[in-house]
This record gives C-alpha cells, structure tokens and sequence, in this order.
C-alpha cells in the first residue's frame, strides 16, 4: 500500500529508507544528514561508496545553504528547477549532506523535483532527502512503482506510489565548481537547453568528473544490441519510428524522442522478464533527448567503461 509522503517523512526521521517517485525515475530516500541511513543506500543498492548521492531540497533557497552558487549556477536553476536538472557545486555546510552521500568529496550534487509528492516529502521532513534510483546497483532504474518495489522495496520502511514516472530519464547533472559548466551525464534537460542559458558546454574532465559514471550501467540481465536494423534469433526487438517492429516493443511507434525516454527503462526490463538471448534495439536518432538515450543504451550494452 502507498504511505502517504507525511508517513514517508516519519520513516526518514527514523532513518530508515523510503521509495520515492519523482519526475525522473523512482528513487531509493534517505535523510541526507543521517550517515546511519545513507549507509543503508548504498547497501540496499550495492553501490560502491565512490559514487556520491544527489541531495533533494524543496527549493532553491534550501539549495543555498548546502551548496555554493556562483552566477551560473543560480541562472541554470532559476531556468531550470524545479525540474531534471542536477548542479554539482562547491559544498557550503557538510553537515546537512554527510561525508558519505558526497563520497568524501569538496562538492554536492544537488536538485529541485518537480513532482508534487517528491515534493510534499521533502516539505513534510524540512531537509534535504538522497534519493539515487531505487534499482540495485548497476540494473534498469525503476519507472514504475512496481518496478521501484521489486528492486529494493524490501529495504524500505514506506513506500509512495506516484504512478509510472513522466521523464523515465534521471536527472542531467552538470558542474558549476569554478568559471566552466561541465556536463558530467546526459540526461532529461538537453544540452542545448543548457547551452541556452550558459553558453557552450566544457566536456568533463580536469576536475569535473563524475565518479558513477566509471561502471557498467543500467544493464538488464540480457545483453543489449543497439543501432540493430532488425531482431536475431531468440532476441526481444525495441523499434523506435513507424513500421519499425512490434508496435508493443517500441520505444515509440511515432518516433518522438520524448516518448521513447518515458518506455525507455520500461520496456528494458519487461524485456528482460521474457528471458531472451538478448534485446536488441533500433537506432534513436541523437539530438535532443536522444543523446541520453543513447548514452544509457550504450551503457546497458556495456560500451562505455
Ligand atoms: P544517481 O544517484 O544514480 O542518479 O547518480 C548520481 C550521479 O551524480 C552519479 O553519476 C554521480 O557520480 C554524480 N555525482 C553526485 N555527486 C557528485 C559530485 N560531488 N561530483 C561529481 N559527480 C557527482
Ligand atoms: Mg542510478
């Protein structure tokens, strides 16, 4: 049964976990300050403690006190939060995001969910909530509240149900950390949305680096294929565009990019339930959001890291 978010805060008060939706996929909550708690993130995920956690605040102002905003910064949220969009920043004060959650780093990933029971949580607990997708380390994140449930619902002390999430992508996260923004993933906020508002992007590296971005990610138990034209023997086929496969299996019968984020992690894992000998997938054009999509489709194939 779905806690309501007042239960949910209660259950990070006591430093348990929650199971959280957001506009972008479902996360795995702790209370950020709690170091007891975000330990209990990183084994119920089987993350590597290398790779620090993004904070959740309610609002820009409670972004201030735990990071350090230059001029960027402040027009990069001010454009774009609430919403998908993750700045890594100097940290201000350690306390409110422990060491752990920023894996011992000068820095803190921090972000403004857009959507309304994320936010209700956040309001009802008053300070800032780790949230990394609920999957366990390395898998498909979550999009659905059942997908959320089945990965790491068993660690949980209450879980709210917001439906099937709006975005199915996590989070763009960019560094503002001197005078460069760098963007260290792709995600639901395009580059050149950001590019809009700052200018051109410097690529990571020297000092923005994203330490979780190293492994082998969001991978189903299949192998994936990508750029494939058509299916093999034994394998599930996702089409993106008209006539391109089943329409069941497509990313997006139409071809909008949009759509295909949304079914992306979705149908991934529904694919993986049928056991294939491996899920191949159609090319998706990359402008736009097709530049995260391809990039954690690559990943999931494991070329990349
Ligand atoms: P996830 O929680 O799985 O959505 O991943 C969060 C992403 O943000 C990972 O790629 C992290 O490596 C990255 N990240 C979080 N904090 C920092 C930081 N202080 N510096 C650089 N990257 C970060
Ligand atoms: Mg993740």
């Amino acid at each position: 049964m779905s806690a309501t978010p007042e239960q949910a805060a209660e259950v990070l008060r006591r430093g348990e976990l929650i199971l959280l939706p957001t506009e972008t996929v479902y996360g795995l909550g702790a209370d950020a300050g709690d170091p007891k708690a975000v330990a209990s993130v990183f084994a119920a995920k089987g993350r590597p403690q290398f790779n620090p956690l993004i904070a959740h605040v309610a609002s820009l102002e409670a972004a201030r006190v735990i990071g350090q905003f230059n001029e960027a910064a402040e027009a990069l949220a001010k454009a774009f939060w609430p919403g998908p969009l993750t700045l890594v920043l100097p940290v201000a004060d350690r306390s409110h995001v422990c060491d752990l959650a920023r894996a011992g780093l000068d820095s803190v990933a921090v972000r403004v969910p857009a959507h309304p029971l994320a936010q209700q949580v956040l309001a009802a607990l008053g300070g800032p909530v780790v949230a990394p997708s609920a999957n366990r380390s390395g898998r498909p994140s979550p999009t659905t509240f059942a997908d959320a449930a089945e990965e790491t619902g068993a660690a949980v002390g209450a879980a709210v149900d917001g439906g099937p999430c709006d975005v199915g992508l996590e989070s763009t996260v960019v560094s503002v950390l001197d005078d460069r923004v760098a963007l260290l993933r792709p995600g639901a906020v395009t580059r050149r949305q950001i590019e809009a508002v700052v200018g051109p992007l410097h690529e990571s590296g020297e000092g923005h680096r994203s330490p979780g971005r190293l492994t082998l990610h969001y991978a189903p138990d299949a192998p994936v294929r990508v750029e494939a034209t058509e299916a093999r023997p034994g394998e599930v086929f996702l089409g993106f565009g008209p006539g391109v496969g089943d329409p069941r299996w497509s990313l997006s019968p139409s071809g909008d990019p949009q759509e295909a984020a949304a079914n992306l992690f979705r149908l991934l894992r529904a694919a993986d339930r049928e056991k294939p000998a491996g899920i191949a997938v159609s090319p998706v054009p990359s402008e736009g959001l097709g530049e995260a999509i391809n990039d954690r489709l690559r990943r999931a194939a494991g070329y990349v890291g």
